[in-house]
């Protein structure tokens, strides 16, 4: 059976995420307060409703609690975010992901009992950091304060040179998880791999670590 979502807020993440789930073939029920924006989603979504979902009632009568999975994109209006989700707490929604606009906001969430709490400006505004300082990183996924995954682009320094030969693992501590070279990606890489200047390399490890390996081997000049 297929899984059934419901978006509320239709602001630019959640009518983001309401599109690519459609895509996905997933049922979803977007749902806002703005017409204009329900009207908007009404012939990508499965269904669109107007609502105002701080009120407990209309939660209800559209059995929000039979959703499996509710996003909470309510963007500015930060009282009706945190009332949205407790609501659907107290309902006994099974998953529920909310957007934060702030570390208290985040929270407050966490606090109250969303499963899942993003916080997508800071963390793109992390990546996008990475991600100009040094040219080769062209992607970059916090797994905690201490770890996290890069992808690095090959450049003439690790050209021709295999990842034994580079010793990655044992001089630097990281793991190359994968190599994607053109449409082709190799998720695992054996120690004889060949990288070739281009290739994407996926690398996960301690922040210092890739940190020095990247120095090291992937810092190069125009
Ligand atoms: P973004 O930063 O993702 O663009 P916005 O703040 O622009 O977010 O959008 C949030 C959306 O949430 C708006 O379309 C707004 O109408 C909707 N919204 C705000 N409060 C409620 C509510 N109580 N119930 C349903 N939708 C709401």
């Amino acid at each position: 059976m297929k899984k059934q979502f419901a978006v509320i807020g239709l602001g630019r993440f959640g009518g983001s995420i309401c599109k690519s789930l459609s895509e996905q073939g997933m049922e979803v029920l977007a749902i806002d307060t703005n017409e204009d924006k329900v009207n908007e989603f009404a012939s990508i979504a499965t269904h669109a409703v107007v609502a105002d979902t701080t009120e407990e009632n209309t939660l209800k009568s559209l059995g929000i609690r039979n959703f499996d999975h509710v996003v909470v994109a309510i963007g500015d209006n930060i009282q009706s975010s945190i009332l949205t989700t407790l609501m659907l707490v107290e309902q006994g929604v099974n998953h529920i992901t909310v957007k934060a606009q702030n570390d208290y906001h985040e929270k407050v969430l966490s606090k109250i009992g969303a499963h899942k709490v993003v916080h997508p400006e800071r963390d793109m505004g992390v990546r996008i950091a990475h991600n100009i300082v040094s040219k080769n990183v062209l992607d970059y996924l916090e797994l905690s304060d201490e770890y996290s995954i890069v992808e690095l682009e090959a450049g003439q320094t690790v050209n021709n040179r295999t990842l034994i030969g580079l010793d990655i693992r044992a001089k630097y501590g990281c793991n190359v998880m994968a190599i994607k070279r053109d449409e082709e990606i190799n998720v695992s890489p054996s120690a004889d791999e060949v990288l070739r200047q281009g290739d994407i390399i996926i690398v996960i490890g301690a922040d210092k670590d890739i940190s020095r390996m990247e120095k090291d081997l992937f810092d190069e000049e125009d």
